[in-house]
C-alpha cells in the first residue's frame, strides 16, 4: 500500500530503468517498482542500520532478494558506475539531496544515470540549482499534498543540449506570459520554473506560496518595530520578495 508521494516519484521513473534509491529507508519505493514491473532489478541505499535492516525485511518478505541489493553506506557511495539509469532520492532535504549528489558526481557514480529522480522536502532551490550547475535538464515538476504537507517532485535528465535548453527554462524573457516582465530569475529557482508556468489545477503549488507570503507579512510587522538599520534592509527585501511573488501568483 503505497503512499501517493511515493507512487507519483516512481511514475517519473523511465519504464525498465534500473534504479538506484538512496536513502530508502524501508526500500517501498524499490519493491514498488519491482512489483509494478517498472524495474528489472534495483539498489535500495541506506546510510542507518536502523532502516537498512527494515529494508532487508521488506525485501524479503517480497521475496525479491534476486532483484533488489539493499546495501548500507553514505548516498551514492552504494552504487558502482554504470550499475544504475535512473536515481530517486526523496524524503530528505534539498540540502543533502544537493550534498549526495556532488559527491557522487566527484566520485565518478552519475557516469551512465540517465536520470534523476528527487523529492526534496524542503529546500528545493538548492536542487534546482545544483541540477542547473551540472549539465541536468529539468524536464517535469510536480507538485502534490500529502496529510497536509506539500511535497515537490523533480524529474531531470541527461540531454546534449541541457545546458541550453536549462538557460531557457530559467530565462523569463523566453516566457509568452505575463510573469515575464515582473520575474527575476531568482525567484524561478525558489519557485519551480514548470510549476510556475504550469500550476497544478488543485490549486497546491498557489496555496503555498501564498502561505509563504503571509509569513513574509507576519515577520516584516514584526521588524517594523524594530530600529535597527540591519533589520531595516532586510525588511526592505523581504517586502521585495513578498511583492514580488504576489505579483506572479
Ligand atoms: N526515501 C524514503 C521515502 O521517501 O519515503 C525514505 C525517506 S527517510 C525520511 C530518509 C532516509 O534517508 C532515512 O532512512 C535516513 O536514514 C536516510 N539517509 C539520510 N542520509 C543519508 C545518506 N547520506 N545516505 C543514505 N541514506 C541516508
Amino acid at each position: 500500500n503505497l503512499s501517493n508521494r511515493l507512487e507519483r516519484i516512481a511514475y517519473f521513473v523511465g519504464q525498465g530503468r534500473r534504479v538506484a534509491d538512496i536513502g530508502s529507508d524501508h526500500a517501498l519505493l524499490p519493491v514498488y517498482l519491482l512489483q509494478s514491473g517498472k524495474s528489472p532489478s534495483a539498489i535500495a541505499g541506506e546510510l542507518n542500520g536502523g532502516p537498512y535492516e527494515a529494508a532487508r525485511r521488506q525485501v524479503a518478505g517480497a521475496r525479491l532478494e534476486e532483484a533488489i541489493q539493499v546495501r548500507q553506506g553514505n548516498g551514492l557511495e552504494v552504487v558502482q558506475p554504470g550499475e544504475a539509469d535512473t536515481i530517486t532520492i526523496a524524503g530528505m532535504g534539498g540540502g543533502l539531496i544537493r550534498d549526495i549528489l556532488e559527491a557522487g558526481r566527484l566520485q565518478g557514480k552519475l557516469e551512465g544515470v540517465q536520470e534523476l529522480v528527487l523529492q526534496p522536502n524542503v529546500g528545493e532551490e538548492l536542487v534546482r540549482r545544483w541540477l542547473f550547475n551540472n549539465g541536468w535538464y529539468l524536464q517535469e515538476e510536480e507538485i502534490l499534498e500529502e496529510d497536509g504537507k506539500t511535497y515537490e517532485i523533480l524529474h531531470a535528465v541527461r540531454e546534449p543540449d541541457a545546458d541550453v535548453r536549462n538557460k531557457q527554462l530559467y530565462d523569463p524573457s523566453f516566457w509568452e506570459n505575463a510573469y515575464a516582465k515582473v520575474l527575476r530569475s531568482e525567484l524561478l529557482y525558489v519557485m519551480g520554473p514548470w510549476l510556475l508556468r504550469k500550476p497544478d489545477a488543485n490549486g497546491i503549488w498557489a496555496r503555498k506560496w501564498n502561505r509563504e507570503i503571509e509569513k513574509l507579512e507576519k515577520i516584516s510587522r514584526q521588524m517594523e518595530r524594530s530600529e535597527l538599520a540591519e533589520s531595516q534592509e532586510k525588511l526592505k527585501q523581504l517586502q521585495r520578495d513578498r511583492d514580488e511573488l504576489k505579483e506572479v501568483l
